[in-house]
């Protein structure tokens, strides 16, 4: 049976495995009312083959079960990698070792209208686009199948996203692959694309200038501190917009969870069901736990799953 029929509108996480795996081209995904990215019939020549049922994260829940891990508080040792990064830069670090060997790093970038993309880097410098944690839900397009087509020629992977887009690509390749390292960003939701789209339409007529005249934006800017961390929106040579979360209306009302996708409040990949091999996190409470780590410019918490 076809996919459409299966999973309803607010359980579909957006992830594109069913995309990605159908042979018949018929599914497609398409914004809804809110910007969210939801499955659709494109073509009416469905073969009932069951590969889209099989790949899909709602569909492919487990029972919850005990797993041996291993924890760690991380940092960066380059000062300017760290400061660069939403936590403590463990992102970077994997990322330049996996392009030293010669592999590729697929990961969330911005394209030139700020609309947030899965994309490919095989140089560091087509790497820094990918750093930082991006408050809204990326497309993935067809990322699922140029991973696999990397990983047939053998080059190593390093493909990092939120635990729902992690289980939809594991579902999506069906066996486990040694070239293969699969990172999840610890997720408690993704925004609305077309609130963050509207947003930013409201930053740029307040601030009287156009969207191209935007160079860089950031949503974890450490320049005051870490944990009072500032969305930071530059033009070429000025400041466009400098607010910390508390003050910044995104940030207050994604924090407040009140443009959430509707699947995040049932998330299909929580309780390790993502089969990631290194979750990331910001590692919020080292103060208390390890204070002599503490300098509040950023540690991740890395929980590592298997010997990869
Ligand atoms: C939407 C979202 C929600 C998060 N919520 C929490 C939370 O509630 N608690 C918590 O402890 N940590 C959360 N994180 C994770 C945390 O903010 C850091 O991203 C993580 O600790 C890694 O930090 P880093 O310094 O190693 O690397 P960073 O350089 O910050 O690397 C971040 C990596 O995530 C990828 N990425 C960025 N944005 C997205 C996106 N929207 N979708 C998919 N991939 C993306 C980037 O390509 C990059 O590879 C969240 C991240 C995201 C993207
Ligand atoms: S059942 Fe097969 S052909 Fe039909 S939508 Fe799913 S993957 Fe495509
Ligand atoms: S959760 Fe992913 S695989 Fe399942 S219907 Fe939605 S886009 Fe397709
Ligand atoms: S909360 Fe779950 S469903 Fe929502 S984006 Fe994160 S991993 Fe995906």
């Amino acid at each position: 049976m076809c996919i459409i029929n299966r999973v309803k509108t607010n359980q579909c996480c957006g992830c594109s495995a069913c995309v990605n795996i159908c042979p018949k081209q018929c599914l497609e995904l398409k914004e809804d009312k809110e910007g969210f990215l939801q499955v659709r019939l494109s073509k009416h020549n469905c073969i009932e083959c069951g590969l889209c049922e099989k790949v899909c994260p709602v569909l492919n829940t487990k029972e919850e079960k005990e797993l041996e891990i291993e924890a760690f508080a991380v940092k960066n040792t380059e000062e300017s990698q760290r400061k660069n990064s939403s936590s403590g830069g463990v992102f970077i670090a994997l990322a330049n070792q996996v392009i030293e060997e010669g592999g590729v790093v697929c990961g969330a970038k911005f394209d030139k209208d700020f609309h947030l993309i899965h994309d490919f880097a095989q140089t560091k410098e087509e790497l820094k686009p990918l750093m930082g944690s991006k408050y809204l839900q990326s497309d993935m397009k067809d990322c699922y199948k140029k991973v696999k087509n990397y990983l047939l020629q053998e080059r190593l992977v390093l493909f990092v996203g939120t635990p729902c887009q992690v289980m939809g690509l594991k579902l999506y390749l069906r066996k486990d692959y040694n070239n293969l390292l699969a990172i999840e960003v610890v997720c408690h939701g993704v925004p609305s694309p077309l609130v963050w789209e509207k947003y930013l339409e409201e930053v740029c007529k307040r601030k009287k200038i156009s969207l191209n005249e935007i160079e860089n934006i950031s949503f974890r800017n450490k320049d005051k501190s870490w944990r009072v961390f500032n969305l930071k929106i530059e033009g070429k040579d000025k400041t466009i917009l400098k607010e910390s979360l508390h003050d910044n209306l995104y940030m207050r009302g994604f924090l407040q969870n009140l443009f959430l996708r509707q699947s995040c409040h049932n998330c299909p990949a929580k309780n390790f069901n993502s089969m990631a091999d290194i979750s990331l996190a910001d590692y919020w409470s080292i103060d208390r736990f390890h204070p002599e780590i503490d300098d509040n410019k950023g540690v991740s918490a890395m929980i590592l799953y298997n010997k990869k």
